[in-house]
Parts: structure tokens; sequence; C-alpha cells
């Protein structure tokens, strides 16, 4: 029987329904990187807020009729950019949801001061540790590793380290890497790092690949076997869910739909539904009918929300 590892600890994967591969529950990006407030408001920090945001979504995927338990994968990686397991589990019980926490570092600007003379080893000691033992003081164990990102439109060497260091924790304990891969088509470059290493690309999930808009390079993550995540769904700006709609449509057309996984990133204030954003719910509310209306068939949505990031996180490797 496959299990995956929760905050509340593992539940057998055949429970879990619609799923959320790329979100994050609490996140801080501006503490560590004020710079970043400059771009957006990326600070969810507030537990009773986000624990109502994403009981909009479980009530939505209830309210739609989806089978199984939905559930959230959370790639907050560490405590630099906003995880807190804690806060984590709490959401969690407090809803009857399962929640997948993220490990390892997010990107350079990110990284703890010391991360230079820190070996590859030493720093994948130090993952495989916190995937087998729990985050220090809570005993809570993560159920995949990232986001790791890379920063701009390339891999920095200090990326590339957090890369191999991943590959190495995730041949001892099995569990699926997540990227983010937000400028051009870093993606490629951070799929040909980890193959280099030794994983396999099913095993991978290219995250952020719908902010590129160029479909070979969506179909060259797919044709190598790794994830394409289309992770960035958000409906304030009806642009944005319409030309994922066209890339699920091409990707349809391509062959690659069985490849493809569906989210929303909410990472900022901006983007929840108290704010004026459209939420963890947009999915289940309005995005999947109108997949629908646009003639994918049922069995296609239920690949996308439920099969596909079931089998996505199960680990293996
Ligand atoms: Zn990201």
């Amino acid at each position: 029987m496959d299990q995956v590892m929760t905050v509340r600890g593992p539940v057998d994967a055949s429970t879990l329904g619609f799923g959320l591969p790329h979100e994050h529950l609490r996140i801080d990006l501006i503490s560590v990187f004020p710079a970043a407030m400059l771009a957006f408001d990326f600070q969810l920090i507030d537990e009773e807020l986000q624990t109502d945001e994403v009981r909009l979504f479980r009530d939505a995927v209830q309210a739609a009729g989806w089978p199984g338990s939905p559930w959230i994968v959370d790639v907050t990686t560490d405590a630099r950019m906003g995880r807190d397991p804690l806060f984590l589990r709490r959401v969690s019980e407090s809803l009857d949801l399962p929640v997948v926490m993220g490990c390892g570092r997010y990107r350079e600007p990110w990284y703890e001061p010391g991360f230079a003379e820190r070996s590859t080893r030493g720093l994948a000691e130090l993952l495989t540790a916190e995937i087998e033992q729990g985050v220090d003081g809570t005993g809570i164990r993560p159920g995949i590793i990232g986001e790791l990102g890379a920063d701009r439109d390339f891999v920095s060497p200090a990326e590339e380290r957090t890369l191999r260091a991943a590959a190495i924790a995730h041949a001892r304990t099995g569990l699926p890497i997540t990227l983010h891969a937000r400028f051009g088509q870093v993606g490629i470059a951070q799929l040909d790092i980890l193959e280099d290493a030794g994983v396999r690309p099913e095993r991978i999930i290219v995250g952020h690949t719908d902010t590129d808009p160029d479909l070979d390079y969506h179909e060259a993550i797919a044709r190598r076997g790794a994830w394409v995540q289309y992770d960035c769904i958000r409906g304030r700006v009806p642009l944005v869910p319409e030309r994922r709609v066209r890339y699920l449509l091409e990707a349809r057309r391509r062959g690659f739909l069985d490849r493809v996984l569906l989210s929303h990133d909410v990472c900022a204030l901006s983007m929840l539904r108290a704010y004026g954003g459209t939420g963890y719910d947009y999915l289940p509310r309005d995005f999947m009918g109108m997949l629908r209306e646009r003639g994918l068939t049922d069995e296609e949505l239920r690949g996308l929300v439920i099969e596909q990031p079931r089998r996505a996180i199960i680990p293996a490797v």
C-alpha cells in the first residue's frame, strides 16, 4: 500500500482526492529578503485567515462532489522562506485536510549564512535527517523536496549544489522533487542537473511551466517524462485562466495531458479571497467547469486533479 507523508503522519495514498500540488499555506519571503516586497505582498502568516481560506477549497471540492479527501502540498521549504510545521499541522487538524510539507532551500537570495561553507554531501545529510526524523523539535516530516528554485533564468552554482544535495536525499528517501522554474526555460537546466545526479524525470515536477507561453518547452519537459505543472492558475485577470485553458487543450492535442499538474501557487495576500483574489478554491469552483465546457472529459479532469497529483507525490526512487 502506497503511503504519503503528511504533517499529521503517513496516509494511504488511495484516500487522497482532489489535490493542489503547489501552494503555500504559510510563507514569508519578506523577512529575509525585503526587496521581495517591491514586487508583491509575499507574506501569509495569519493562521485564522489562512484556515478560513483553505476551508473554502475543502468546501468547494466537497460541494462539487469530487471523491476522496481534498489535500494540499505546501512547498515552502524552510524557516527562511516562512515554513512553520506546527502552523501547518494545526491548519490541517482543524480542517481535517491532509497537508504535505516541503523541505530544502528555495532560491539563492534566501539561502542561510554559512551555506557556502557546507559540502554538498553535508547539505544532503541535513536534508535526509529532516525527512527521516522530522523538523527539529517537532518531529513533523516533509513529504516532498522543494520547491527548489532558480532565482533567474539560469541555475547558479549554489542552486546547483542544492539540486545535487536533493538528488542524494531523494535516492535515500524516495520523496519527489518539485522545482521553481519561474524565468525563461530554466526548467530544462534544472532537469539536466537532477538527471545527471541520477534522479528519474518521472520523480520531478517542473513548477511554474505556465509562466512561459512556449508549448514546445512544455512538451519537451513532458517528453522527458517529468511533470509539467501549470500552477499559476488564478482568476482575477481573465486572460490568465483563459490562456491556461488553451495550454491544456494544446497539451491534449499533443498527447501529454497525462503529464500535467494544476495548482494556484497562492503565495501573497492579494491572491486570497479576503483580499479580492481567487484563492485556493479557484480550480474546483470555476476552472474545472471551464475545462469541462471546452470539452475535457470527466476522466481527463479526474486525471488532472486526482490521479496525477497522487501519482506525483507517492514516494519512489
Ligand atoms: Zn515558486
